[in-house]
């Protein structure tokens, strides 16, 4: 359409017309966006009906529960007493990260989700993913970081769905996104499959930060914690490297698998 004629169109267009377009918007692009990519919601077969968080549906999606059952109150692994303050691990080998704040159990829908993101590419649903993370009450910090991914790692999935949702959390708490502080410098094994220790030993060095870091207090995200290896790996090269103090935030945590 010319510069012409699309000042033309505007120009019929009349302005109550054009503020309930406006005003629908949003419902209009979202309907036309499913109707464009129907799909099925993988965890009760019913037609996927938001294209926010799709393939899940709204009433799955709306079942992913922020779990604040007991957990160690370092690592944040789910404890069967209420009692306990922290887990086995933590106790007799204390990480150099100073918390973990986590928003579910790696279960259900959320579990779902967070395949579907890493492993079918559906990048998208990062955006609604960090979301969930933005109801945890965050401390103050100096910057946000994502676990990253080696080189290969990077080619082979096509993006960082850590730093997907970093991106989002930045914008929205306004705090600094350092993306290419922390490096992943060495091809891993996947960590499925290993026991505690060989998933410690499988990330021993994989880490470098590319500078020094001046006594920040920094956010530390990724999207599952298992064993949390790579958590501690990673917060002990940012702390080596100078930060002050590194929190880890998880969407959902898992037991070992
Ligand atoms: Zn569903
Ligand atoms: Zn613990």
């Amino acid at each position: 359409m010319s510069l012409l004629c699309a000042e033309k169109y505007s120009d019929i267009i009349k302005p109550k017309v054009r503020n309930i377009l406006k005003s629908r918007g949003y419902a209009v692009v979202s309907r036309l966006l499913n109707s464009i990519y129907p799909s099925t919601c993988p965890l009760c077969n019913n037609r996927s009906d938001s294209h926010e968080h799709s393939p899940i549906c709204t009433i799955c999606w709306l079942g992913i529960k922020h779990y604040s059952g007991p957990s160690c109150r370092i690592c944040a692994v789910p404890l069967v007493s209420e009692h306990a303050v922290s887990c086995k691990e933590c106790f007799t080998d204390a990480p150099l990260f100073s918390k973990v704040l986590n928003y579910g159990l790696y279960s259900d829908a959320l579990s779902e989700a967070i395949n579907l993101m890493k492993f079918s590419g559906l990048r998208r649903l990062a955006n609604p993913l960090a979301k969930l993370l933005l109801n945890i009450e965050m401390p103050e910090c100096d910057g946000i970081i994502p676990v990253p991914l080696s080189k290969n790692a990077l080619r082979e999935r096509g993006f960082n769905q850590s730093l997907l949702m970093a991106k989002v959390i930045s914008k929205n708490l306004r705090i600094p996104l350092y993306m290419d502080l922390l490096l992943k410098i060495k091809d891993t094994l996947p960590q499925v499959g290993l026991n505690a220790k060989e998933r410690k030993k499988n990330l021993r060095g994989a880490f470098k930060a590319r500078r020094k870091i001046n006594s920040l207090r920094l956010l530390l995200l990724d999207d599952v914690m298992t064993t949390g290896a790579t958590a501690r790996e990673c917060s002990k090269t940012l702390i080596k490297a100078g930060a002050k103090e590194v929190i880890v935030i998880t969407l959902a945590r898992a037991g070992m698998i």
